[in-house]
Parts: structure tokens; C-alpha cells; sequence
């Protein structure tokens, strides 16, 4: 073995005892939230006509007065010093998918001139970071560079420890000079705002009354982790997050025994400790567990409020990337860090309930309900139906063009999965049936009139094919990557469904007028959208190639790439929805493509440049000197005289030696062509024809240079190949 190989082993070797050092920790209950201010804290603080109004701007009413802001900053300025709190920070989501901070001292003097710690209601409120530092899609030159951040006040602040110091952090939105939205929540917060507003309508004309409905979701996040001994011999992992090239093993997945299976005492020890951190964060994470592949896991929340939701996952990706550091890890959620092992991606559980908590996907008690159930999931059929196209590019990246339709993962072509016994429901609806004649067996559902009607929650069938699936009461969007920030995907699906919602209302009013009742008038609706959106549902097996030309037939989009995804997007029918209902401006959604193409293109730039690193300084140098051990050994035997005709098999290795370094120079020469052609192209300013360039030529001219090189990883003798090996990034821990 090669000799830094080794010394990463044998140092991961004399790690020895792992512990969480939870032993004396308090209860969780007592720990849970003790990081942030809370809500509650909040209400504390304040009384009279400040609580009224605090409680208005909570509900998004009225924006935060002053007044109420003045009393807030000093109650949390007192808190956060007193928990060893020195700088604060805007905490906020720019769109390059991960978050931003600047920190501010509370250092501050009074009249006297003594130092005195201090935070006004406007450092609470409002700071103005330079946004020219941020990627804005070529929509913005340096010269009007403010940009403003904006406390969102449903989402509480916090105080973050890292390296024994403590950052109040106040979560906020990330916003131009004029308005222009420059992050990922801002969209979020509005089509919340927009799901709630046509959801609590339609609502209302089945005869439903509700003050607002809220978007919930709860993400499963997968990872993995690999000893950071291992990465740093690994400029790959390092700089892009994944391996460029690596020979798959011998003992991959084919046993299937890591899924669930015991969690590694390091690992576990490493779970608790962020579990306790994110506990202290108020995250409420529920489930952990070992994911598919060697090496992979999962962590899950308890469900909440998307805006809250999409917040604590930032923070989730945070600790657990911060924790492992500090257990000697590394925490990766590329897509697909390694070839031919299982990719990583992000469940987004995604539902609607009420403002009294009635969860819209949930078949409910009485008949009505199961109606009013059955309407809702033809609007999210419709939605997804209808902008499939949207909802692909949502989730559209470099590392999940990796991941979607590679026969592991959600295909690339977007359908929809509703389980053996919806499905059932759903037929009998398109073909007219009357529901109350349904038999339970059929249904499961009870329609009928005197019955408990239920939906058992676990007849819904797994199937982890599907890149939209129905969970019972709440849709699972498998297909986001598990590197991306839920955001914007998940803005995407409530602006097509909120739309779907206002076409269903504007429709139901229309046939109320014909129709005997409420109940048929919604029903007829119901089929309608049922009908329209048949081509999106698919129960069968989203790998096969029958699904694939079947799907064509039907009319549903296969991109399989993220040029492909953007292309179309990029066409105003697919995505016009965005601007007509209010989530984006015309000059946002443009904003937003081209920062998404912009950083497609950038990170295979990098993963190019990276890649001949690789080769000249690592496979090159070791195969080069594999050949002429073997040229050398080869010449040597020959010398002594003999069957000559027994050096066959060497001369065979030598030969196939040659050819793959050959092969791999020329290879080399073809990818250095690319990416000057990329520089020319770039020049023009086309973002699109960059990314697609990228996507078709120089990401296939990279898997054909790693081909090269991962033949060469197994021929060339261990003991000169210095790139640490999958078995060993993937077992060793
Ligand atoms: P599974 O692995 O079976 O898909 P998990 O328990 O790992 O399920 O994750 C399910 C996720 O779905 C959890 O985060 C859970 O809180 C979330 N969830 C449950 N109900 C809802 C809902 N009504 N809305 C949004 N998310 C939900
Ligand atoms: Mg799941």
C-alpha cells in the first residue's frame, strides 16, 4: 500500500473510543431550544397594544413597528450576552444555495463613554451587507451593490457557537436596493403567502372556513461521511465535493446489509452530539438511521412550517458539516460522491394544514372531508402535471444531473405515485362512478354515510422509484438533491399548486350553478382535474425503459440534464405561473436562472480543472512508474535468456498499461480543446449554450478520461497509488 495510505489508516486506527459526551447532558426536553429566542420569549417580553401588534406582524398582517422592534432588540440583546454572546449577525440565504453571515460586535459606548454593549431596533430590523459579493445574474453591476437583509420574524433568532465563540444570528431575507429579491426565501415566504391565500379561498367556496392555511414540510437528509484523513488525500473531495475518478468495489451495496442496519459507534457518537446541538437549536430532529450505501445516513425532523423548515435544514447541513470536522469527518451531501454507490438526496414531505392544524392531505373524518381531500390531491395532481417542467429545473444542479435517471434515484422525467388503493379511488372518479357506491374494500376510504371512514395510513406502498410520491397524508418530493436548499423547490410546488387551487375555485363556482349540490359541483371538478392529469400518475417502475417510452408517449418531459431542465424552463409557458401569481418578478425569475446556469457551468469548470490535477499529479506520475517497473522486470528476464514465450502475460500488462496511459493523454488533450472552447463560448455571454456545452460535451469527455484512470487504479500495484481507494473511504472509519 502506498505509504500515505497507510499513515491515514493508522492514524484513523488510534482514534479508539468514540463517545457522544451526552452522558451528563440534561434532559432534551430541558436542552430544546435554549439557543434560540423564541416566540414565547418573545410574547413574554412584550404586552398591551406592542403584543397586538407583535402578534400581527407574526401572522404577517402588519410589518414589525418600531416600537415593538425597540423593546425586542434589548430583550434579545440581554438574553443573547448573557448566554456569552459578542457579535451578532443577518443570517441569510443568498443564491448560491448556502448561507451568509457578517458579523457585527455589540460593542457600542454611551453617553459617558464607557463601552457598553448595544443592538438597536434597526440593527434587529434591517442591515445592508454588500451585495455585489453575491451572485445576482448579471442583473446587478457593483454600482448599486446595496442590498438589504430584513429580520423574518417567523423564524426566531439564535445564537450559534462555533470555535468557543457565540454569533447571535438573526434569520432574515436578502433583498436589493429596489426590492429585487437576491435570495432563496424571500420566493418562499411568498408563495407561502400565495398557497394560503387561493388554498383558504378554495376552502371557502366548499364551505371551509379558515384564517390561513401553512405549507409544512419535513426533509429527510441524507450524507455521507468519510474520515477527513482519507479527503484531505484527495483533491477531489476537497475542492468539488465528489470523487472524479475512483474504481468501484468489490463490496458495494449488493449485500444490502448497511440500510438500517447497527449505526458505527463513531458515527453514532457523532449523531448524538449534532442531535444535541440542533436539540439546543430548536431543530426537532426525530429519525436517524444508516442509508442504503456504505458510509451513508439520514437524518429527519419532526415536520414544521416550510420557511422554519427550509431554515433548519440550513442549519442542520451546518452542524452536522461542523460536528463531523470535529470528529475528524467530513460531511459530504454532493449528490453522488461516489460512482457506482448510491446517491444522496433530500426528501421534501411536503403538505398543508389549516389554522387550526386540519392537514389537507390527511382523509379526514366525515365524508365532506374525504371529499374535500380527494379535491385537494386533484389540484396537486394537476400542479405537478401541468408544471413538471418547473418542478424538474427546481431541483436541477451539477451534482443531482448525477443522481436523477441513474437507475438509484428518482428518474429524471417527473411523475407521480398514489399507491394501489388511491389509485383505485382515482380511476372510479375519472370514470364517472358514484363515490357512496364504492365498496369499503375498494375504497379503504369510507365515502358512505354511517361508517368510520379511514384511510390506513400504511397501505400507501413504498415506491423509491417515483420522484413525487403520495405518503399517506403528505406528498414526498424524493427527487431534490441532497446538497440544495429546499427553497426554492419547494416555492415552485406551492405556486403550482396555489394556482391549481384558483383554477379549481373559479371552476367550482361555474359548475355550483348547475349542479343538485355543493358535493357533485366539487366532484365534477375533481374529475375534471383527475382526468387532465392522468398522464402524470405512474404506479410501475420508474427505472425501466418501457416507463421511458411510455412516458414520451404520454407527453411528460424527460431532461435529463440540468442544460435540458433550464432550457425549457427558460420558455416562458413553463414558467410565466411564477410571475403571474406574484412569487417572482419577470427581473427575479431571470436573476434566478442565470445564477442556476452561472454555477452549473462554474462547478464543472472546477471539476475539469480539478480532474487534470488528478491525472498529472497522481495517476500519471504512478501509472508512469507501474509501466516501467513492468518494462524494466520485463527486460530483465528477457536478458537471462529462455522460453521468451512465457512473458507473454507481461508483455500483455505492459501492453494494456501503455494503452490506458495513452489513452488517457489523449483524452487529457481532448478536455483542454473543451475547455477553451468553454472560454469562447463564455465570451459570448450565452449562459445557456455554457451550460449546455458543459452538460454535453465536457462532463461525457470527463467520464471518458476517468475510465481511463480507473482502469489504470486497478492494474497499477497499490503501493504507488497515492489517491486514498473507495474500500477504504467507505469502510474504514
Ligand atoms: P420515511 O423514511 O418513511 O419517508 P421519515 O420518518 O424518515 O419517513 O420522514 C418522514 C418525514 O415526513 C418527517 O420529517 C415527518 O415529520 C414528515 N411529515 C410527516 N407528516 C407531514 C406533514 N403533514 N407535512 C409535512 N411533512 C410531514
Ligand atoms: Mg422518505
Amino acid at each position: 500500500m502506498h505509504r500515505t495510505r497507510l499513515q491515514a489508516i493508522n492514524s484513523i486506527r488510534k482514534k479508539g473510543d468514540f463517545s457522544s459526551g451526552n452522558e451528563n447532558a440534561p434532559k432534551v426536553s430541558e436542552a430544546f431550544g435554549e439557543l434560540i429566542f423564541s416566540h414565547s420569549r418573545m410574547r413574554a417580553s412584550l404586552t398591551g397594544e406592542r403584543l397586538i401588534a407583535f402578534e400581527k406582524a407574526l401572522a404577517g398582517e402588519k410589518p414589525l413597528t418600531e416600537d415593538v422592534a425597540k423593546v425586542l432588540a434589548v430583550e434579545i440583546k440581554n438574553w443573547a450576552v448573557k448566554n456569552g454572546a459578542t457579535h451578532f449577525t443577518h443570517w441569510f440565504q443568498p443564491l448560491t444555495g448556502l448561507t451568509a453571515e457578517k458579523h457585527d460586535s455589540f460593542v457600542g459606548f454611551d453617553e459617558k463613554g464607557e463601552m457598553v454593549e448595544g443592538f438597536s431596533a434597526s440593527q434587529l430590523i434591517q442591515s445592508e451587507p454588500d451585495a455585489s459579493s453575491f451572485p445576482s445574474g448579471g442583473t446587478r453591476s457593483t454600482f448599486e451593490a446595496r442590498g438589504y437583509t430584513a429580520w423574518d420574524i417567523s423564524s426566531p433568532v439564535f445564537i450559534r457557537e462555533h470555535a468557543g465563540e457565540r454569533i447571535l444570528c438573526v434569520p432574515s431575507v436578502f433583498v436589493s436596493y429596489t426590492g429585487h429579491s437576491l435570495d432563496t426565501k424571500t420566493g418562499l415566504m411568498r408563495s407561502m403567502s400565495k398557497l394560503s391565500q387561493s388554498a383558504t379561498e378554495f376552502l371557502a367556496e366548499i364551505g371551509e372556513n379558515t384564517k390561513k392555511v401553512v405549507t409544512t414540510v419535513g426533509v429527510e437528509q441524507e450524507y455521507f461521511l468519510v474520515d477527513k484523513n482519507f479527503v484531505d488525500l484527495r483533491p477531489d473531495l476537497l475542492l468539488t465535493g465528489r470523487t472524479l475518478i475512483g474504481r468501484d468495489m468489490p463490496k458495494g451495496q449488493q449485500l444490502e446489509d448497511h440500510y438500517f442496519g447497527a449505526i458505527p459507534t463513531r458515527v453514532q457518537a457523532f449523531m448524538a452530539r449534532a442531535e444535541r446541538e440542533l436539540y439546543r437549536l430548536g431543530v426537532p430532529v426525530k429519525t436517524r438511521h444508516n442509508e442504503v450505501a456504505p458510509g451513508q445516513y439520514e437524518m429527519a425532523p419532526v415536520f414544521e412550517n416550510a420557511n422554519l423548515a427550509s431554515d433548519h435544514n440550513m442549519l442542520t447541513m451546518e452542524v452536522l458539516r461542523k460536528t463531523a470536522k470535529q470528529d475528524g469527518m467530513e460531511c459530504l451531501f454532493h449528490e453522488k460522491p461516489f460512482s457506482g454507490v448510491n446517491g444522496s438526496g433530500k426528501h421534501n414531505n411536503w403538505s398543508m394544514a389549516t389554522a387550526e392544524g386540519d392537514n389537507l392531505l390527511n382523509p379526514g373524518k366525515t365524508p365532506a372531508q374525504n371529499l374535500r381531500f380527494l379535491a385537494v390531491l386533484s389540484c396537486v395532481l394537476k400542479a405537478v402535471n401541468k408544471h413538471q417542467v418547473a418542478l424538474r429545473a427546481s431541483i436541477a444542479s451539477h451534482g443531482n444531473d448525477h443522481r436523477l435517471g441513474a437507475n438509484e434515484a428518482p428518474p429524471a422525467i417527473i411523475s407521480v405515485f398514489m399507491g394501489d388503493t388511491l389509485n383505485k379511488i382515482l380511476s372510479f372518479i375519472e370514470k364517472g362512478g358514484d363515490l357512496t357506491q364504492m365498496s369499503a374494500e375498494q375504497s379503504m376510504i369510507d365515502f358512505g354515510f354511517n361508517t368510520l371512514p379511514m384511510l390506513p395510513k400504511d397501505n400507501t406502498d413504498r415506491n423509491r422509484t417515483s420522484p413525487f410520491a403520495f405518503t399517506g397524508n403528505k406528498f414526498e418530493f424524493r427527487a431534490v438533491g441532497s446538497s440544495q436548499a429546499i427553497s426554492y423547490p419547494v416555492t415552485i410546488l406551492n405556486a403550482a399548486v396555489s394556482e391549481a387551487f384558483s383554477e379549481f375555485t373559479t371552476k367550482l363556482r361555474e359548475a355550483k350553478k348547475t349542479s343538485i349540490s355543493t358535493e357533485s359541483a366539487v366532484l365534477q371538478v375533481t374529475k375534471e382535474f383527475v382526468l387532465e392529469s392522468k398522464a402524470i400518475r405512474f404506479e410501475g417502475d420508474g427505472y425501466s425503459q418501457e416507463w421511458r417510452d411510455e412516458a414520451k408517449k404520454l407527453g411528460l418531459k424527460e431532461l435529463l440534464t440540468t442544460s435540458d431542465a433550464l432550457a425549457e424552463f427558460s420558455k416562458p409557458e413553463h414558467h410565466k405561473f411564477l410571475i403571474e401569481c406574484g412569487v417572482y418578478s419577470e427581473e427575479e425569475f431571470g436573476t434566478i436562472l442565470n445564477v442556476q446556469l452561472e454555477r452549473y457551468s462554474k462547478h464543472i469548470s472546477i471539476e475539469a480543472e480539478t480532474m487534470k490535477t488528478l491525472l498529472r499529479q497522481y495517476v500519471l506520475p504512478a501509472a508512469l512508474e507501474h509501466q516501467v517497473s513492468l518494462a524494466k522486470g520485463l527486460k530483465c528476464v528477457e536478458s537471462v535468456g529462455g522460453d521468451t514465450s512465457l512473458l507473454r502475460p507481461q508483455r500483455e500488462s505492459l501492453k494494456e498499461v501503455s494503452e490506458q496511459i495513452n489513452g488517457a493523454y489523449m483524452r487529457l488533450e481532448e478536455l483542454k480543446a473543451l475547455q477553451l472552447k468553454a472560454v469562447k463560448v463564455e465570451e459570448t455571454g450565452d449562459l445557456l449554450a455554457l451550460a449546455t456545452l458543459f452538460s454535453k460535451e465536457v462532463r461525457p469527455a470527463m467520464e471518458k478520461l476517468r475510465d481511463h484512470c480507473d482502469v489504470l487504479e486497478s492494474r497499477v500495484s497499490d503501493d504507488l497509488w497515492p489517491l486514498p481507494k473507495y474500500r477504504e473511504m467507505l469502510f474504514i472509519r
